[in-house]
């Protein structure tokens, strides 16, 4: 009998069961229309109803602003770090934007950036992107606001949603999009990767305020100017059509489970289980984070003390691997555990991690 597998990967990550049983269902034949969505047209009339039941899934579980726009484009997080700035820091005119680095993601983000203007850090770096992001006193000159709403491998959560005159707040989702409800108006611009809470790898997601269109430096490539992704509804070339299609399942999966209010109670309870444990583990388990912006989806700690022992975070993988638990390795620049606790992971599968953490620090202690 095959071990359940239990993925706390932190992306690609775990898809919902139904969601998989489904598409190998679809697979080689499409709602009985004897083709695969894997060769279908991206103009067939079959491909274009899947595109847009995706785009109303997504207006619907987010409540997006008929304003915005909503795009599906290839390039994924890294792509939207050069788009950005392209499609953007040209909105003002000495060309500069204003970054919060929260983590290696909007670090990456703001490196890009730089390449093509003036990139002010309005943040100093936080202390190893552990601690609290204060924004006190308020930036005043700020026009493109940027920073990673949540850092996948620092484990920080971050929730900037003021709204000022004349900024334009954008925010990288990759790593918690739709694990929550989140109020698209306060934002010009939301990128999400779809590989780690909305399906699989190869498409990103652009919600994208109106008047922000047709703002793009001359050098921008034509895939990543958003007015032309935007006027031809992510159709100019070939989109990510397979994952696309996955995405609508996966939406469909999301609604079907109470929406993104459901999403964040579900995954509110699955990560404070793992807290929990940390906190009451006396410096056993220590989660570098403050706790005023831990994150919910990826949760970061060592075992043994606080900087960590390898050889027991070693035995912990192995134990967890045991378990049938993978993929809970730390990211290699910041090494330890990190538990990925995106949408798909069940209480259940959560519930089998704390019980492991319980038992594993009962008999090391
Ligand atoms: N932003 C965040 C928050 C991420 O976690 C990641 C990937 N882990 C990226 C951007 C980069 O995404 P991609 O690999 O799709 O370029």
């Amino acid at each position: 009998e095959q071990k359940q597998t239990i993925n706390f990967g932190p992306g690609p990550a775990k898809l919902p069961q139904s969601v998989l049983l489904q598409a190998q269902k679809e697979l080689v034949n499409y709602n009985g229309i004897g083709i695969s969505v894997l060769e279908m047209s991206h103009r067939s009339s079959d491909f274009s109803k899947i595109l847009s039941s995706t785009e109303s899934l997504l207006r619907e579980l987010l409540n997006i602003p008929d304003n915005y726009k909503v795009m599906f484009l290839q390039g994924g997080g890294s792509g939207q770090f050069s788009a950005v700035p392209l499609n953007l820091i040209g909105l003002k005119e000495d060309n500069c934007a204003d970054y919060i680095v929260t983590g290696t993601w909007s670090e990456r983000a703001a490196k890009e950036a730089a390449k093509y203007g003036k990139v002010n850090i309005v943040h100093p770096k936080l202390d190893k992107y552990t601690s609290k992001c204060q924004l006190d006193p308020e930036p005043v000159v700020l026009l493109t606001f940027y920073y990673g709403c949540n850092e996948t491998v620092h484990g920080g959560g971050y929730n900037i949603t003021r709204k000022q005159n004349g900024v334009v707040l954008v925010s990288d989702m990759s790593s918690n999009f739709l694990s929550r409800p989140v109020d698209v108006s306060k934002f010009g611009l939301i990128f999400a990767g779809a590989q780690k809470n909305v399906g699989c790898a190869g498409v990103t997601v652009v919600i994208v305020r109106e008047d922000l269109l047709g703002h793009a430096l001359n050098e921008c490539p034509i895939v990543l100017d958003y007015k032309v992704q935007a006027t031809n509804n992510s159709l100019y070339n070939t989109p990510p059509c397979f994952s696309i299609y996955i995405m609508g399942l996966v939406l469909e999966w999301i609604k079907n489970n109470g929406g993104t209010a459901a999403m964040e109670k579900l995954n509110k309870h699955k990560s404070s289980m793992i807290y929990d444990i940390i906190n009451v583990s006396n410096g056993f388990y220590a989660c570098p984070v403050d706790v005023a912006c831990r994150s919910r989806m990826n949760v970061p700690f060592r075992v043994g003390k606080k900087e960590g022992d390898e050889a027991l975070e070693k035995k912990f993988l192995d134990g967890a691997l045991k378990r049938g638990m993978i993929s809970l390795k730390g990211h290699r620049s910041v090494g330890g555990i990190r538990a990925s606790l995106y949408n798909a992971v069940t209480l259940e599968d959560a519930q089998a991690l704390a019980t492991y953490m319980k038992e594993f620090l009962k008999e090391h202690q």
